[in-house]
């Protein structure tokens, strides 16, 4: 069995006594988050939030891309979120490659140079204000002054605030 097959197990359970079909497709805290990809945050767990309240952006980094620039502008103008929370966090992978290795391995490999930047970091805390610049300085975005930035620890589970 695939993990694949596993988590159709679980969805099978899980739609037994499925009751949140009342939930609005607004994110009722106007609030959208942006966090790392990685497998040990878990996003939900970690803020206290529940199904319906916000919007959950991921990517490797948690980083402000053109591509989450897009979710937060349809989550901004189409659905009515508000504020913005960046989650990265410590022991990142991004930590552990940098962009002309990574981009030299891909290119190596493929013969095709990568589109995107790879967006490694040696400081998790500059990663995190350069993400909050992105914010401040999209125009796509209406809504750019609350914009906060964290990072989560994952050996204690705890949240630090990153002064943008
Ligand atoms: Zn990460």
């Amino acid at each position: 069995m695939s993990a694949t097959d596993d988590l159709l197990a679980n969805n099978s359970s899980f739609s037994e006594s499925f009751d949140r079909h009342h939930l609005e497709v607004q994110p009722s805290l106007k609030l959208a988050i942006v966090a790392c990809m990685d497998s040990r945050l878990n996003v939900f767990a970690a803020l206290g939030l529940n199904d319906g309240e916000a919007h959950v952006i991921r990517n490797a980094g948690g980083v402000i891309t053109d591509d989450v620039i897009r979710s937060l502008a349809l989550s901004q103008r189409k659905l009515g979120t508000r504020e913005i929370v960046l989650v990265h966090h410590t022991d990142c992978g991004l930590e552990k490659v940098t962009d002309d290795g990574f981009r030299a391995e891909l290119q190596e490999e493929t013969g095709m140079a990568p589109p995107f930047a790879i967006e490694s970091f040696d400081d998790v805390e500059a990663s995190v204000r350069g993400s909050i610049a992105r914010v401040r300085n999209s125009p796509f975005l209406p809504h750019r002054d609350c914009v906060r930035g964290f990072v989560y620890d994952v050996e204690t589970g705890r949240l630090a605030e990153v002064d943008g």
